[in-house]
């Protein structure tokens, strides 16, 4: 678990800052990333690109024609899995179903393939790259719950030392000797080769969804992004569209984002802990 710290003095004027910028707005579109989960206990480097593999990202590809990669793929998301399954909502995610709740924030898109905006309770989170509960067949077309398939995949590897409890850390490889002997589960209907809903890098983002992102945006007074460094050009767009339409951008994360230039307000703070107090200051604010 990390628990992020903020300053006090900064937080107030931080908060200060927000509470004006939004206030006046009718309706904004969120777009949260993998620092909306870090709270959580979901590393960022993990929860970015919708795979396990920090530093060796799964190419698209790669996947659909290599048995390595996806062996690669299905070894250490066996290991990743009940990390990501059981892990629960925090603040952040609470807030947000809140502001979603009062009408502030009228369309939330999420880059994290972890369902953790739905346990806190929304109904309807845009994935912009997927979500891990099911997995598809590239064949038929047939789909299965993630969880039934950790079962799969752990009887099949019911030799390896791995019982799916440990959480490699971002230094700690699994190794190459065994994964090479990690069985992969196919598709119960056909045997066919199974994918993770998620896009991987190289992928494609459901070009329906991006327009649809497109059109709030038109439609809302701001896009606010939330815990995400857009370094991806698949979030990144969405400000650039923002910047096209004259709505403002306003972020929070605590460090670095691409956006930086280009937004009307920047806050440097923590989600878990600034979006509880602002949602306090809102709801104040309209009562
Ligand atoms: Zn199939």
């Amino acid at each position: 678990m990390t628990h992020r710290q903020a300053d006090p003095s900064d937080l107030k004027a931080d908060l200060d800052r927000l509470t004006a910028f939004l206030s006046p707005l009718d309706r904004v579109v969120c777009l949260t990333g993998a620092g909306c989960s870090l709270a959580s206990g979901i590393p960022t480097y993990r929860a970015e690109n919708g795979d396990w593999q920090g530093r060796n990202p799964i190419n698209h590809q790669d996947f659909l024609e290599d048995f390595e990669t996806r062996q690669r793929y299905w070894a250490r998301s066996f290991i990743g899995w009940p990390l990501m399954h059981t892990a629960q909502p925090n603040p952040a995610h609470r807030a947000l179903k809140d502001l979603v709740a009062i009408g502030l924030v009228g369309t939330l898109i999420t880059q994290n393939v972890d369902s953790l905006h739905e346990q806190a309770g929304l109904t309807t989170v845009q994935h912009l790259h997927g979500d891990l509960t099911e997995v598809t067949c590239l064949v038929c077309g047939a789909s299965e719950p993630r969880t039934q398939l950790q079962t799969r995949l752990a009887k099949l590897n019911v030799d390896l030392a791995l019982d799916g409890k440990l959480q490699p850390d971002g230094d700690a490889e699994i190794p190459s000797e065994v994964i090479q002997h990690f069985k992969i589960a196919d598709c119960l209907l056909c045997d066919g080769t199974l994918k993770p809903n998620v896009v991987f890098f190289g992928g494609q983002v459901d070009p329906t969804l991006v327009q649809s992102i497109y059109r709030s945006i038109e439609q809302a007074d701001a896009l606010w992004v939330i815990g995400s460094s857009l370094k991806l050009f698949s979030g990144y767009r969405f400000c650039r569209h923002a910047v096209t339409f004259n709505k403002p951008i306003v972020l929070l994360n605590p460090g670095w984002t691409r956006a930086d230039p280009i937004a009307a307000l920047k806050i440097g703070q923590p989600a878990e802990i600034i979006l509880p107090k602002l949602l306090d200051r809102l709801t104040n604010l309209t009562q």
